[in-house]
């Protein structure tokens, strides 16, 4: 890709398809088109060269060497976590902590927050709109403080009801954790509101970005948000890091999820005890992954020189150029078609099973998911068992759904 901008009239997605080498695959005898990009973004080039320039000739290990090697490796890093602090408006690099992904940083502060942070009888509440990877956690955390877990409703459409979540909010609360955009439906929660009716009561908020930062910029200090967790692997980064934001006041109250090398204060370790490293270090016992850091940096330069503008543009233009093909399809129905989207939805194919459909679309090259996509009490209230999703990223193309649209049409004649 040529440099571009945001205000550069030649971005065009021609030229940013050749970064990315996986979607000249073939697949099943026809051209892969890629459309599970929830599930995991694919990666240009740009990601690739520059882990490979890091193995090539900065590889070592961080903050413990005086040797040249170590240095750069320590400096990649923390370069790394610059570009997060940046892409993010956090007021520090300190608040940006890396993890393996948005499961990790959620487990992180779950975990924390349940070694003295929580007690019995408090609330957690988070909404029917949850990936089990932000409901799982608080429950362990609940389970191992006396304290529970509710959930925000949603209404047949996946629109959070704001009055239901006033009203759970309590001075037992002690903690909101909820999705920025559900990975099945799309929904795009209303964060900056949901936070400031928290903040009236003096509750902090978790926010799981794993769909929202692929797709829109986010800015912590804009939003207020007390937490931010994300995956790499989901915005054109490597799979096995993500990050967890949290204001630097947080990460000094918490106490560590993990203990080992890099997370103490050097010359306090004693078999009985141990002072703790300053944040974020504090959090990221063990040798990091230096790799998927400066694989993720490039990443966010990748998408800083597309542009958030292009990317969010294109985005609407795909989804709503596939929901207007959809409506032609009587035979399809959406799972729920909230009011604010982003470019994910799950539908299903009257009188046939999910994964037919899916299996289907695949044996003529198109990539869709299918399943229960980690949200189980959201399907509940749906009242479906699973769905096929689709989901965009900025390289796809316009012609990319005529062909799932006609793909989708001969799975339908052939499953009726
Ligand atoms: N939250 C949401 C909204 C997601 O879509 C996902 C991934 N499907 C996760 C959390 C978990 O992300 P990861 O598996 O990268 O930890």
């Amino acid at each position: 890709m040529s440099a571009i901008s945001t205000s550069t009239p030649s971005v065009s997605v021609e030229s940013i398809r050749a970064d990315f080498p996986i979607l000249n695959e073939t697949i099943n005898g026809h051209h892969l088109v890629y459309f599970d990009n929830a599930a995991t973004s694919q990666k240009p080039m740009q990601v690739m060269e520059a882990m490979n320039r890091y193995y090539f000739h900065s590889n070592s290990n961080v903050h413990r060497g005086a040797h040249t090697l170590s240095v750069r490796a320590t400096d990649c890093y923390e370069g790394a976590r610059d570009t997060v602090a940046r892409l993010l408006n956090a007021a520090s690099s300190r608040e940006i902590v890396f993890t393996g992904g948005t499961t990790d940083s959620i487990n992180l502060v779950a975990y924390s927050f349940s070694n003295g942070l929580l007690k019995a009888g408090d609330e957690i509440l988070v909404s029917t709109l949850e990936h089990h990877s932000n409901i799982i956690p608080w429950q362990l955390a609940a389970q191992r403080c006396g304290a529970t877990v509710k959930a925000i409703p949603m209404d047949a459409q996946g629109n959070l009801l704001i009055n239901s979540y006033r009203e759970l909010l309590s001075s037992n609360t002690r903690l909101v954790a909820v999705t920025h955009v559900s990975n099945t439906l799309g929904t795009i929660n209303p964060v900056r509101d949901i936070i400031a009716i928290a903040h009236e009561k003096g509750i902090p908020v978790l926010i799981d970005a794993a769909q929202s930062v692929p797709h829109f910029q986010i800015d912590v200090q804009d939003l207020d948000a007390d937490f931010v967790a994300f995956s790499g692997h989901k915005m054109l980064g490597p799979t096995g890091i993500g990050v967890l934001y949290a204001k630097e006041s947080w990460l000094n109250q918490m106490p560590p999820f993990r203990g080992g090398g890099g997370m103490i204060q050097t010359g306090s370790v004693t078999i009985g005890n141990t002072l703790y490293n300053k944040a974020p270090y504090k959090f990221e016992a063990g040798t990091p992954n230096v790799a998927g850091a400066v694989g993720l940096a490039a990443a966010i330069d990748y998408m800083n020189e597309v542009g958030y503008d292009f990317i969010q543009q294109q985005e609407e233009q795909l989804l709503h150029y596939a929901l207007e093909q959809l409506q032609q399809l009587p035979e399809v129905q959406l799972a729920a078609r909230p009011e604010h989207m982003a470019s994910v939805f799950s539908f299903n194919v009257k009188n046939a099973h999910y994964s037919d459909v899916a299996t289907l679309l695949d044996s003529q090259g198109v990539a869709v998911r299918s399943g229960m996509h980690c949200t189980e009490p959201l399907l509940s209230h749906l009242q479906v068992n699973g769905t096929a999703r689709v989901s965009f990223a900025f390289y796809n193309t316009l012609e990319e759904v005529d062909v799932f649209i006609k793909a989708l049409q001969k799975a339908i004649r052939m499953l009726s």
